[in-house]
């Protein structure tokens, strides 16, 4: 089968390899899409994580028909449309059966710590398929839309663990395609105005374009934009949709009383100690949380979400190519080029 290989740093080899063997206890997907993530961005910056000098097959929001069931996989059969949700825990200590197998400490990832989505064929991992984390989709959703589930997913789960409510004024940090489901979400959950910022405006137009009920915020003249859209009161929830230690730390300046924080993108290793003026979220009342990756439960109810066609994903697909063009197209999203690009396979 044709697989999109990462060796190192910038080295990403389309190759030719075996169709994965499962046991009886697992599941062979046929992928059909597959999103670049700033994960595999990453990835392909720095080099693959962990210490093995296996290359890696990249890939975590992917959604294929199933090719083949293990005799001992109940619950799937072969044709059936699918997304896969990436992470999967050991499925028996306190937080897997919490809900939370993406949190588990012995937690995995496919296209992480295991092979994913850049090849015609996944092997899905015996623990995954026993915790559920492949989902039938509704006919009438894409697979292009049924693995933007994944990133929605991440973003569902900040929403649920921050809330947000009707009337709320939302700044979201950060244009880019997270920025902007973000952008969706507090729109669907009623929020009275929703802003976005960035320090791109070719981003910001298209933020708005493609969103006509937003508000752009250069970032050059946020605080006083802020100011006036909420006569001074402020935001009451802002996230942070970039991985920027300056954006954590000037969240505050723009969150009024009682207000919210969301730090919603993680950042870079060793840069993730920021100045805050704790007195800021003392005296505001504030409430800061974090979130990271998602449940197999959000991960669900996004899919379900796309399905009712409540909250749109497909036009926020900039580009979508072949495994052939993957290293190509991995340098314009890192470069900032479009919104989400999915390999078609
Ligand atoms: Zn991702
Ligand atoms: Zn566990």
């Amino acid at each position: 089968m044709k697989s999109a290989r990462l060796y190192g740093i910038e080295d990403i080899r389309i190759e030719d390899i075996p169709v994965p063997d499962i046991t009886e206890y697992e599941v062979l997907l046929r992928v059909k899409a597959s999103f670049i993530c700033g994960t595999d961005v990453r990835f392909y910056k720095n080099g693959k994580p962990g210490g093995s000098d296996e290359p890696l097959v990249a890939g975590h929001e992917i959604a294929g028909i199933i090719e083949k069931v293990g005799t001992l996989a109940a619950g799937y059969h072969v044709g059936m449309r699918v997304g896969v949700a990436p992470n999967f825990g050991c499925g028996v200590c306190d937080i897997c059966t919490g809900g939370n197998t993406h949190m588990c400490k012995d937690s995995e990832a496919l296209g992480v710590t295991v092979d994913g989505g850049f090849a015609e064929f996944m092997r899905i991992p015996a623990a995954a398929v026993r915790q559920g984390n492949i989902s039938p989709i509704a006919d009438n959703l894409s697979f292009e839309e049924a693995a933007m589930a994944e990133p929605l997913s991440c973003v569902f789960n900040a929403y649920e663990k921050i809330g947000i409510y009707p009337g709320d004024h939302v700044l979201v940090i950060g244009a880019g395609p997270i920025g902007l489901m973000h952008v969706r979400m507090a729109l669907l959950a009623g929020a009275a105005s929703v802003y976005v910022t960035d320090i791109s405006k070719e981003r910001l137009d298209l933020a708005v374009r493609l969103n006509p009920e937003l508000t752009a915020l250069p970032s050059e003249t946020l605080d006083e934009s802020v100011k006036k859209y909420t006569d001074g009161r402020l935001m009451n929830l802002v996230i942070t949709a970039a991985s920027v230690p300056s954006i954590q730390e000037a969240a505050f300046r723009y969150v009024g009383l009682n207000g919210r924080v969301m730090f919603f993108g993680g950042l870079p290793k060793g840069k993730s100690t920021v100045r805050l003026d704790t007195n800021e979220i003392h005296y505001k009342q504030l409430t800061v949380a974090g979130t990271t990756r998602q449940s197999l439960k959000q991960y669900r109810t996004c899919l379900k979400l796309l399905e009712s066609g409540r909250l749109k994903v497909s036009d926020l697909i900039t580009s979508s190519a072949n495994l052939d063009r993957i290293s190509e197209v991995i340098a314009n999203v890192a470069a900032g080029k479009g919104l989400k690009s999915v390999i078609i396979i």
